[in-house]
C-alpha cells in the first residue's frame, strides 16, 4: 500500500489522481489533500478519502474539519509535506507555485510524481542537485510525453539514445498561419482537439509554449541536450513520445489521450496495474500522421529554444511572461498573437543571472510578473 499525499487535488490532474486512487484502492491511500480555493469539493474529497491531513492555500477559509489536521497558507503547507508520512507527493499545482513544494518533498526525502513541468523549468538544475544529494529519493514525470519517454527509456541504457522524439498534437490552431491567428478569441484557443485539461495549459497548446515548456522539462529531467531532443507535431496524440536508440530501433508509448495512465503509471511504478481504461485499436485508426512544428507561425516556440540556449534565469522569465500573457488573454486584454510579444519583450529586457539559487529564481519571477501587469493595467 502507497501513501499519497496529492497538492492540488482539487485542478484537473489531481480529480485524475484521485479517480486512480478510486479504482485501486487496494493498492493506495490518500494521506493527505491540499488544495488552493475549491472547498466545497475538498470537503467531498475528505469524505470521500479520510486523508489523516489537508491544506488550503487559501487563508480566508477554514475546514473545521473532526479528526483532521489542517494548515493554511503557503508556510504551513510546507510544513504539512515535511511533517506527513507518505510515499509519493503527487505536484499537481498549476504553475510555478509547485516549485518550493517539489523541493521541500524531495529535501524531506519523499518520491514526487510530477505533473506541473514549471518546476523542471525553473529550476531543473537545482531539483536535479537535490535529487543527485539523495540517491533513494526518486522523480516520476505525470506529463503523458514525459512518462512515454520515462517509459521508453526502460528498453535501453542512456548511453544508447541517440535522439529523444517529443510528439506534439500541434493544438487547435495546426497549420494556421499568423494572419489566421490575429481575430481568434480564447473560447477558439480552448478548443483542444484531443486533451481536456485545464485553461493555462490548453492556451499553451495553442500557442506550443506547452511543447516549449516540455522540451526544457525533457532536457532535464532526462539529462539530455535540446539538440537530441526532436519535436514531431502528430495530430492525432496516440504516439505519446519515443526514444531513438543508437541501433536505430525506435521505441514509443502509445495509447489513447487519458492523463489517467500516466498517472497511474507513475503512482504503480515499476509495476504495471490493471485498468479498464478504453484501449488503442490500431485496425480502428484510419492512420497516424506526423509532420515538422512550424516555428514561423508558433513563435513561442523558438522563444523557449531561446531562453534554454541562454539557460540561467531566462527559462524563468519565459514562464513567468507566458502565465501572466495567457492570463491577460484569458481575460480578453490582449490579444492570441500579443502573447509571444509579451514573452519576447520580457527576454529581452532581462539580464541572465547564469546559475541562480532558489531565492533569486523566485525574485526573478516576481519582478516578471510585475512588470507585465504594471504595464497592462
Ligand atoms: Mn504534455
Amino acid at each position: 500500500m502507497k501513501k499519497v499525499l496529492i497538492l492540488g487535488s482539487t485542478g484537473s490532474i489531481g480529480r485524475q489522481t484521485l479517480e486512480v486512487i478510486r479504482q485501486n484502492k487496494k493498492h493506495f491511500q490518500v494521506v493527505g489533500l491540499v488544495c488552493r480555493s475549491n472547498i466545497d469539493l475538498l470537503k467531498e474529497q475528505i469524505k470521500e478519502f479520510c486523508p489523516s491531513y489537508v491544506g488550503v492555500y487559501d487563508k480566508k477559509n477554514n475546514l473545521r474539519e473532526k479528526n483532521i489536521k489542517s494548515f493554511y497558507g503557503e508556510k504551513e503547507i510546507l510544513k504539512l509535506i515535511k511533517l506527513i508520512n507518505c510515499d509519493i507527493v503527487v505536484i499537481a499545482i498549476s504553475g510555478a507555485a509547485g516549485l518550493k513544494p517539489a523541493l521541500t518533498a524531495i529535501k524531506s526525502n519523499k518520491n514526487i510524481a510530477l505533473a506541473t513541468k514549471e518546476v523542471m523549468v525553473l529550476a531543473g538544475k537545482l531539483i536535479k542537485k537535490e535529487l543527485k544529494k539523495r540517491p533513494k529519493v526518486k522523480l516520476f514525470p505525470i506529463d503523458s510525453e514525459h512518462s512515454a519517454i520515462w517509459q521508453s527509456l526502460r528498453a535501453g541504457n542512456k548511453k544508447e539514445v541517440e535522439k529523444i522524439i517529443l510528439t506534439c498534437s500541434g493544438g487547435p490552431f495546426l497549420r494556421k498561419k499568423p494572419k489566421d491567428l490575429e481575430t481568434v478569441n480564447f473560447k477558439q484557443a480552448l478548443n483542444h482537439p484531443n486533451w481536456k485539461m485545464g485553461n493555462k495549459i490548453t492556451i499553451d497548446s495553442a500557442t506550443l509554449m506547452n511543447k516549449g515548456l516540455e522540451l526544457i522539462e525533457a532536457k532535464w529531467l532526462f539529462d539530455i541536450p535540446v539538440e537530441k531532443i526532436e519535436i514531431v507535431v502528430h495530430p492525432q496524440s496516440i504516439l505519446h513520445s519515443a526514444v531513438l536508440f543508437q541501433d536505430g530501433s525506435i521505441i514509443g508509448q502509445f495509447g489513447l489521450p487519458d492523463m489517467k495512465v500516466p498517472i497511474q503509471y507513475a503512482l504503480s511504478y515499476p509495476k504495471r496495474l490493471k485498468n479498464n481504461l478504453p484501449r488503442v485499436s490500431f485496425t480502428e485508426l484510419k492512420s497516424l500522421s506526423f509532420e515538422k512544428p512550424d516555428l514561423k507561425t508558433f513563435t513561442c516556440l523558438r522563444l523557449a529554444y531561446d531562453a534554454i540556449k541562454i539557460g540561467g534565469t531566462m527559462p524563468t522569465v519565459l514562464n513567468a511572461a507566458d502565465e501572466v500573457a495567457v492570463e491577460l488573454f484569458l481575460k480578453e486584454k490582449i490579444k492570441f498573437l500579443d502573447i509571444p510579444k509579451i514573452i519576447f519583450q520580457a527576454m529581452n529586457k532581462h539580464k541572465t543571472i547564469k546559475n541562480p539559487g532558489l531565492s533569486e529564481i523566485l525574485l526573478v519571477d516576481k519582478l516578471t510578473r510585475k512588470m507585465i501587469y504594471e504595464n497592462y493595467q
